[in-house]
């Protein structure tokens, strides 16, 4: 018989479960508003009722607790999404179906499956950044997903600022971090509310951004010495973004660590949007092998 697994990948508006068998061919893919746990978790336990599953990959938003010797592991912790702030996500789910489980951050499992299938197949080590209504990134290393007491937290990292941008920054905690200044909303606040995707393509606006992201990839390049860097979420569909982020990573970084070739060093998504719940059916193989 056919053996199934089952995938969700948990985003702030909304929840994609999915069942598939070995191959990854998927037999049924359904997408949830992101409400409240009450009737967002019941339409995604109706749905996995409806299978016999061998394991389970969730990907979800954060911040989640990650530490298996935690009290609090498997819950969504510290979010202002109301509702959801200590929600014992993996315990709910395990309670209804008693299977091996996966569980991480949205941003690891879009970096895993990129890993595997995507832009950074073959490779051992990949940072997935995504740039939408947040900032994030996804690590794995040595093929495995970075976790420590907690998760990277990288979208609230310090940033230089670009000299000429005077825009306060968007991160409630922070202001003018990583995400304060290159997530969409910040993009467009700078611009005095012109939405990301009505900016023109020659705009300073992109040069700004791409200053940013491009100090991003050189932190995370300092750091960790990631093989790829992979951009997703919205705001990434800019395509001019690109060369101009590695025409800044290379002017930042001033030759101090030799990189691979920047065409192929820091790239777009390959999955696109799949890449999250590819990540997580994947990591579900892993759990039920073990
Ligand atoms: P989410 O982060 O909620 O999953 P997105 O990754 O689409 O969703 O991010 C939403 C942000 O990205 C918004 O600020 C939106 O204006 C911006 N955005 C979405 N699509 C594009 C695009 N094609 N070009 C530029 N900005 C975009
Ligand atoms: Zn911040």
């Amino acid at each position: 018989m056919t053996k199934l697994y089952g995938a969700i990948e948990a985003g702030g508006t909304k929840f994609v479960c999915a069942v598939a068998d070995e191959d990854l061919n998927v037999v049924e893919r359904v997408s949830i508003p992101t409400t409240v746990p009450e009737e967002t978790m019941t339409d995604v336990f109706a749905f996995f009722e409806k299978y016999e599953v061998e394991s389970i990959g969730i990907a979800s938003f954060g911040p989640i607790d990650v530490n298996r010797k935690s009290d609090t592991y498997g819950y969504i912790t510290n979010t202002p999404k109301p509702g959801w702030k200590d929600y014992n996500f993996l315990g709910e789910m395990k309670k209804r179906f008693d299977v091996p489980y996966a569980w991480t951050t949205d941003v690891n499992g879009a970096a895993y499956g990129e890993l595997k299938r995507g832009a950074a197949k073959g490779k051992d080590s990949c940072v997935y950044l995504t740039v939408g209504t947040g900032v994030g990134a996804g690590v794995v290393v040595g093929g495995k997903v970075i976790e420590g007491f907690g998760h990277p937290e990288v979208g609230h990292i310090t940033m230089r600022r670009h000299p000429e941008d005077h825009y306060e920054g968007h991160c409630p905690f922070h202001k003018d971090c990583l995400e304060g200044l290159a997530c969409g909303p910040a993009v467009e606040a700078r611009q005095g509310g012109v939405k990301a995707y009505d900016i023109p393509k020659d705009d300073k606006a992109w040069e700004i951004l791409a200053y940013y992201l491009a100090q991003a990839c050189m932190d995370l390049t300092l750091i960790l010495s990631p093989e790829k860097i992979v951009f997703g979420g919205g705001v990434s569909k800019q395509e001019q973004l690109f060369p101009m982020i590695r025409e800044s990573f290379k002017e930042q970084m001033k030759g101090y660590v030799p990189t691979p070739d920047l065409d192929d060093y820091i790239v777009h998504v390959d999955l696109g949007d799949d890449a999250g719940i590819t990540g997580c059916f994947l990591l579900a193989q892993e759990a039920a092998a073990k």
